[in-house]
């Protein structure tokens, strides 16, 4: 349809569209108060553990004095829900929507949220939003398809009128089938290549690949005199038995050396290729890929943990990818953070349970995040990742590495490459400014989550760190 309009028709279409900008929408009140319910639902799936949120003890300690609720959540409030309101107001932008949607445009993404923070939401708390659209922008062409990127900003109010946070929100609306790489993105060849050379297998071995079908990193031991021994053997290196059995690792350890593979290319390989000598815990060493970072992202030393491959319906290969680490406990203090700071990377396993969990849990019902046809149906390959938990988990990443007690003063993020099932997103981030404003000393974070299709959120976070 849109594909036979002239220039002319095409420049009337935007037109059209643009007249739109300036609609207000009425306020809608949120359907709930803040309330403990809805945060714990939103921090079990997004895996926050951030005691401020759920814990009254510890957040009557914390720089709020009672249970506030991630800031990431401001517009999980007031999302309409799976069965709208009589009540509900119209959308401002829904105009616009309804004529996209006749042209074909039919394909919705969102692509940058970014939200402010006034201050932090309190259990009670009752949000008013305020919707206003602020652009439409010319057609484009994007590696999704051809389409018109539509822009809102919402204005958030408490119970008394205060305004206690912002948000810009910008979707692209776009018409399935016109994207200009149709499946070609960068790292994206998983479906067409050959499987992976079939490990040797035979009777001492045996153990460990079984094991391996299982989710198990099996090691061999001496039945004798407990000697770990790896890769296995007939006999005992050390007390000379053949009284072999194995325990099973406990899959943490760290990357003891490496090396990057370019050439020669394996079609049955991404490229390059890091292969690392990994130290178990248990002490042995073992050879494996280490996956899910980039070869600029290694270190010796850093710590790894092990997953599972399946590379035939038969086999699956233990390999290695950057461990996730706990929690910061004590609050990093502005003193102790300097621009250059990395973050230790961490990796985000992208089950369908976390897309579909965290899609509920911030009240987002569309149908792309949770079937998969549907999905399919509006130009995706799966169902993927919404924004709101990109959001939500970009916030978990600063906040576990600088503490409970840091203080989020906004979160801006773009979105890339979707987040679709059984991939794994590894978070990296540094410092990459500091600065006092207000009498808060603020640090500034830039962040960003790749899977294997590229980069799929990049963003800035400013946090408020206690002094010294
Ligand atoms: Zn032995």
């Amino acid at each position: 349809m849109s594909d036979e309009m002239t220039d002319a028709q095409k420049e009337a279409f935007a037109a059209k569209l643009r007249r739109e900008v300036g609609n207000t929408g009425t306020p809608t009140t949120a359907r709930d108060p803040v309330n403990q319910p809805m945060i714990r639902h939103w921090c079990d799936a997004m895996e926050d553990a951030n005691p401020l949120y759920t814990d009254p003890d510890a957040a009557k300690r914390g720089p709020h004095q009672e249970i506030t609720a991630p800031p990431a959540m401001l517009n999980a409030w007031t999302m309409i829900g799976l069965v709208p309101r009589v009540s509900d107001p119209e959308d401002p932008a829904s105009g616009v929507y309804a004529m996209l949607d006749e042209a074909g445009y039919v394909g919705v993404v969102a692509t940058n949220s970014e939200h402010v923070y006034h201050r932090y939401l309190k259990l009670g708390d009752h949000l008013t939003g305020v919707v206003k659209l602020v652009d439409v922008s010319d057609e484009k062409q994007t590696a999704l398809g051809i389409g018109h990127f539509v822009t809102t900003e919402t204005e958030y109010h408490d119970q008394h009128g205060n305004h206690v946070g912002s948000m810009f929100f910008r979707i692209l609306k776009f018409r399935p089938g016109t994207g200009r790489t149709a499946g070609a993105i960068d790292g994206d060849s998983t479906t067409e290549r050959p499987p992976r050379p079939r490990p040797s297998r035979n009777q001492n071995t045996d153990f460990f690949w079984q094991g391996s079908r299982g989710g198990e990193l099996r090691i061999q031991q001496c039945l004798d005199c407990q000697r770990l021994q790896h890769p296995p053997g007939t006999r005992c290196p050390g007390c000379g038995a053949t009284n072999m059995g194995h325990t099973v690792a406990c899959g943490k350890g760290a990357l003891y050396s490496y090396v990057v593979a370019h050439h020669p290319r394996v079609p049955s390989f991404d490229y390059p290729l890091s292969i690392g000598l990994v130290e178990l815990e248990e002490g042995v060493r073992l050879v494996s890929n280490i996956t899910d970072c980039g070869p600029d992202q290694l270190k010796v030393g850093m710590p790894l943990e092990a997953w599972h491959m399946q590379t035939h319906e038969d086999v699956s290969l233990p390999v290695f990818r950057p461990a996730r680490l706990p929690r910061n406990l004590t609050t990093l203090a502005f003193d102790d953070v300097n621009v250059g700071d990395e973050l230790p990377l961490c990796p985000i396993p992208l089950t369908p349970t976390l897309i579909v969990s965290t899609a509920i849990a911030s009240r987002d019902y569309q149908d792309v995040h949770h079937d998969r046809d549907m999905a399919t149906k509006k130009g995706s390959e799966d169902i993927f990742m919404n924004i709101l938990t990109s959001s939500g988990l970009s916030a978990r990443y600063v906040g576990d590495w600088a503490g409970s007690d840091a203080v989020f003063k906004n979160l801006k993020i773009r979105l890339g490459a979707p987040n679709y099932p059984d991939d794994c997103m590894t978070m990296s981030g540094s410092v990459t400014a500091k600065r006092e404003a207000d009498g808060e000393a603020i640090a500034e974070i830039s962040f960003q989550g790749r899977n294997s299709r590229g980069p799929h959120v990049t963003g800035t976070v400013d946090v408020a760190l206690p002094r010294a």
